[in-house]
């Protein structure tokens, strides 16, 4: 029987209207705070940052900006929405100068202001400074408010800015000034900071957040991902270290370093889903890197089947390792409509009852009669797992087996990831066996933190827990978290 002559209500459950179902969702997905682009001596700075964020836009979709400087002025422009919406041709033109930091942000929820967009932008006595910044600062907190009652006063709600205030409070010069402000945080950060004639890029002391550093003729780049070296034809030459601190003038390039480098824990959830399949971490390729979870998945937990296929995007890569591993070939069981964007309009009950479905549908032709694995990367309050394996159901699939490349869910992060408080995340309060139920699953299994470990640890797997970030699974943080009861969540940027 065709879609078309189906009856409402074989296609409405009351259980998948989809509307956010995919990773779009706001009530159930974790988010990627901020993507920085940054370019020291390049005289198209601003097009070749408004390039670098493009690719980056994954990273953050609420608002963008560009700040250049010639060594005299600084030109910016920052707005709210995505890069091509924020930046024309006229404003390209505008930012004069052969050196600009860039940046893209989401902001956590109820503080999407304008006046958080980033670069933020300071006059301090040595001249101007602005600043970039992707993670969070645990310890913000109290170094606001230690600030604001010795006197300081905030532009801003983000808690980037006081950085800029740690600076401009230092009595030493501007590269001291910034050591010392780098070394009182807390937290998981990737920095760069503009001057009239310097630019820093810093890495916090466990590597928690990407930061690249590349090269394009005589100019130097940085990025959080190598994507961006890609769209714009530069060449990656390494990742900023734990604890490092760059400095980029007219006397070339300086590798300092602020802190000793910490554990390194880059953070798992860039190579389970955040990053670009595109890009390049740690050495490994990220798409090459799901390929292998998928593979160790199937090792760790094989169910007989008659299709794999991957929850679009980030699982598909993961759904190929799986089929490969297992034989069983990959279809294309689940496709995303990439036209959707934001939605403002409610549809009206009667379309909700046809179960409209605007952001992920599953092929009927593909999976009808078939025993499905559904591969995804991780399940965070459960809700977007049971829409999806409705639909699978509701397409005709006859069994649904779901396969996440990625232990359970359980802790919030404090470096930088928007996730909802402990008590949401499904994991940290059903078993595995409950949450299956809970999502009308015939079989979930999740990857192993061993396996996680082999399929993108490589060659690093012998560093400690293969050189990664896995507290949301195992709850065991890289730093201190609690200063004076002021746990600080989610993004700083
Ligand atoms: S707690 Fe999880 S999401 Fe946060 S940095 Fe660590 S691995 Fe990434």
């Amino acid at each position: 029987m065709s879609d078309a002559m189906m009856p409402a209500q074989r296609l409405w459950t009351g259980d998948y209207y989809n509307e956010g179902a995919g990773h779009a969702d706001p009530f159930d997905t974790l988010r990627e705070e901020c993507g920085v682009f940054g370019v020291f001596g390049h005289a198209e700075a601003a097009s070749l940052s408004y390039y670098g964020l493009h690719a980056l836009q994954h990273r953050g979709e609420e608002s963008a900006g560009i700040c250049t400087t010639d060594g005299a002025d600084f030109n910016y422009h920052r707005s709210m929405g995505l890069v091509k919406e924020v930046f024309d041709r006229d404003k390209l033109t505008s930012l004069r100068g052969d050196r600009s930091i860039g940046h893209v942000r989401y902001s956590t929820s109820g503080d999407s202001k304008l006046t958080n967009a980033q670069p933020l932008i300071f006059k301090y006595r040595d001249g101007d400074l602005a600043v970039a910044t992707n993670g969070n600062i645990v310890n913000a907190p109290k170094i606001r408010r230690q600030l604001e009652q010795s006197g300081s006063i905030f532009q801003t709600t983000s808690d980037t800015e006081v950085i800029a205030h740690l600076i401009a409070r230092s009595p030493k010069d501007f590269v001291e000034a910034a050591k010392d402000a780098l070394g009182q945080l807390v937290g998981g950060f990737a920095f760069l900071l503009l001057t009239n004639d310097k630019l820093i890029a810093a890495s916090d002391p466990n590597g928690l957040r990407p930061l690249v550093m590349g090269r394009l003729g005589d100019a130097y780049l940085f990025s959080s991902e190598t994507c961006a070296f890609e769209v714009v034809g530069a060449e990656t030459l390494r990742e900023i270290q734990p604890g490092e601190m760059l400095v980029l003038d007219r006397d070339g390039l300086r590798e300092e370093r602020y802190a000793e480098p910490a554990r390194k824990a880059l953070c798992a959830m860039e190579y389970i889903y955040f990053a670009r399949p595109d890009s390049d971490m740690n050495g490994s390729n990220l798409h090459a890197s799901r390929k292998r979870m998928g593979q160790v998945m199937a090792q760790e937990s094989f169910v007989d089947a008659d299709v794999v296929t991957g929850v679009p995007d980030s699982s598909i890569s993961a759904a190929i390792g799986y089929a490969e591993q297992t034989g069983i070939p990959y279809e294309l069981g689940l496709i995303k409509n990439k036209y959707t964007g934001r939605t403002f309009i409610q549809p009206s009950q009667e379309l909700r009852e046809q179960g409209v479905k605007m952001k992920l549908s599953a092929v009927r032709r593909v999976v009808e009669g078939k025993r499905v694995v559904m591969i995804d990367d991780s399940i965070v309050r459960g809700t977007t797992s049971r829409r999806i394996v409705n639909l699978l159901r509701e397409a005709g699939a006859t069994e649904v087996h779901v396969r996440i490349t990625s232990p359970p869910f359980k802790n919030p992060c404090f470096y930088g990831i928007d996730t909802p408080d402990r008590g949401e995340l499904i994991a940290s309060y059903k078993t595995v066996e409950e949450i299956c139920r809970e999502i009308h699953a015939d079989s979930l299994e999740f990857l192993s933190p061993q396996g996680l470990i082999q399929a993108v640890g490589g060659e690093n797997a012998k560093d400690y827990k293969g050189g990664l970030c896995m507290a949301c699974f195992d709850n065991d943080y890289p730093t201190r978290t609690d200063f004076d009861g002021e746990e600080k969540f989610g993004c700083t940027c």
